[in-house]
């Protein structure tokens, strides 16, 4: 074995033991993020140009040494394109990766482990081999154009890489400012390696690219475990999320704020992002919202914010789950709907009053109903109502087989009252006797006011006698009113005539008729007397 085991090979293989760690730590996370699968090539290819540079490094043959430091170039050209690969997945340039890209990234690496790995027939890599003069088993590498080519290539991969995690490094959001930062931090080493063993800084003109690698490895380390860089899965959301309306709220599967768009921020009136902060601490009534819903289903709520200027807000949350349908956290997404319930609220208040008009009208027909039924002076029934109410009564009398009285009584001398002391006294007259006949009424009786001073009195279930009796009643009491007009004193009497059904009349008009007739003899009796319907 013409192997030693210096103090290189021992870090290389520290360096090969973590890069694999790694990559195994983002194989177990692989699904959240699609970087994670150049990321974890990447780290092999680390793992395997650290494993390659330390068989180099412990060879004492010339020949060995060459053989590794061929395969330090496969090492390093998979390294430097998979890394570009995670640059563009993790800066959500995915649409350069096309299938004709990819390809034309490969080529250059490809032509250049050709290159080295043909050195023996143009030396345009290395012209020549030198021992180390301190006796060790390094050696040194005289490098030619070709590896000034090969080592440019690995710096233009390297540099537009870094470029590109520069800049997202900027964009306004802390997450993933830190993990860019991270990331950052790791990719400066290789470059710096790199820089220092073009330059020969090198102890003995040693390549220390996969030694620097080893620090890449523990900064992505530090970046999968402590930011949890591949736990969220990032979309283009400089263009999409931090631009768009709607709030965005992230939340991990403890309902600490993970990240959150400047939307969100402007629509729960937060002055800066609260990330890693628990909901609970930011707002705390929501926590109990998003608390009360099921983890597997979408659930859908209207909050009312007042921070300053009350605003109507609609709020989604969206449970997010890995592939083995674990919640991995909650998508809050937040809809200013102000203008749409102040609509409402409009159209709701115009709906009252609406409503209250419809009402109002209802009121009024009720009235003219009333109105239309009821006589203006005395408030009786009048006689439109009694011509259409006294049928039905009768009806009901026969199905009960029960009598119904019926009175007409007409004021004497009326015309005299009103020529005398004018229509107003006679009004009053009017009333007068309208009162003696409402009081001498019930609920089931109908008092209505049948022309000008005449009146019909129907008693539903009476018989003749008492109705007779109701009727002198009604007569002496008018016969005693007394009214004061313009100094002066009026009375007058009244006179009537009382039938029944059915036996003075089968119908209305008969009754009314019969009954009329029966006035007709009470006036020429001499007025101020009630007369029977006369029996045949
Ligand atoms: P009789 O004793 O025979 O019944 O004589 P009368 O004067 O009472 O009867 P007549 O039919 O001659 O006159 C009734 C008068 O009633 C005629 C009409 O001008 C008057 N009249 C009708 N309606 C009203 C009213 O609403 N108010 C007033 N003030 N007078 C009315
Ligand atoms: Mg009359
Ligand atoms: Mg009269």
């Amino acid at each position: 074995m013409y192997v030693e085991y210096n103090l290189y090979f021992m870090i290389l293989s520290v360096t090969a033991v973590i890069s694999a760690t790694v990559a195994y730590a983002a194989w177990q996370r692989r699904s959240r993020c699609s970087a994670s699968k150049p990321f974890i090539a990447m780290m092999l290819a680390i793992a395997g140009y650290a494993t390659v540079a330390a068989m180099e490094a412990s060879a004492t043959l010339l020949r060995d040494k060459i053989f590794w430091s061929k395969l330090e170039y496969v090492g390093s050209g998979t390294v430097i394109t998979f890394f570009l690969i995670f640059a563009m997945h993790f800066t959500n340039k995915l649409h350069w990766l096309t299938i004709s890209n990819l390809a034309k990234l490969w080529v250059i690496p490809i032509f250049n482990m050709a290159l080295v790995a043909t050195n023996e027939w143009h030396g345009l890599v290395w012209s020549g081999f030198l021992p180390d003069p301190q006796g060790t088993n390094f050696v040194i590498y005289q490098h030619n154009v070709g590896f000034f080519w090969v080592m440019g290539c690995v710096y233009t991969y390297t540099l537009i890489g870094t470029l590109m995690l520069v800049q997202k490094a900027l964009l306004p959001s802390a997450l993933y400012r830190r993990q860019s930062s991270m990331t950052l931090a790791a990719v400066v080493c290789p470059l710096l390696g790199a820089t220092l063993y073009m330059l020969r800084l090198t102890p003995v003109g040693l390549n220390v690219t996969p030694m620097s690698f080893m620090l890449t490895g523990v900064c992505f380390f530090v970046s999968v475990f402590r930011f949890r860089m591949f736990d969220l899965v990032p979309v283009a959301r400089e263009t999409l999320i931090e631009r768009m309306s709607d709030g965005v709220i992230v939340l991990d599967a403890q309902n600490r704020i993970i990240d959150m768009n400047p939307a969100a921020r402007y629509l729960i009136g937060a002055k800066h992002q609260h990330i890693g902060q628990p909901l609970a601490e930011v707002l705390g009534k929501w926590s109990d919202i998003i608390k009360s819903y099921h983890p597997h289903e979408s659930f859908k709520t209207e909050i009312v914010m007042d921070s300053g200027t009350v605003m109507y807000l609609e709020l989604l949350i969206t449970p997010l789950h890995s592939d083995r349908q674990q919640l991995t956290g909650r998508l809050l997404v937040l809809h200013d709907i102000t203008q749409r319930y102040q609509a409402e609220l409009e159209l709701r208040q115009a709906n009252q009053r609406l409503q209250k008009q419809v009402l109002e009208i209802q009121t009024l027909q009720a009235q003219l109903r009333e109105q239309a039924t009821k006589d203006g002076l005395t408030g009786l029934f009048n006689r439109r109502y009694f011509d259409e109410v006294f049928p039905k009564r009768l009806l009901q009398a026969t199905q009960n087989a029960a009598p119904v009285a019926l009175m007409i009584m007409d004021i004497d001398y009326f015309k005299h009252i009103n020529d005398t002391f004018g229509h107003q006294a006679g009004d009053m007259v009017i009333q007068g006797f309208a009162e003696i006949l409402h009081k001498y009424s019930n609920s089931q009786d109908m008092a209505c006011r049948y022309g000008g001073e005449e009146f019909v009195l129907a008693l539903p279930g009476v018989e003749l006698e008492k109705a007779v009796e109701r009727a002198e009643q009604i007569r002496s009491s008018f016969e005693m009113m007394r009214w004061e007009f313009a100094g002066k004193e009026i009375s007058t009497t009244v006179s009537g005539g009382v039938g029944v059904f059915p036996k003075h009349g089968n119908t209305k008009d008969e009754l009314l008729s019969a009954v009329d007739m029966a006035l007709y003899a009470a006036k020429l009796d001499g007025r101020n007397c009630i007369k029977c319907v006369a029996s045949n």
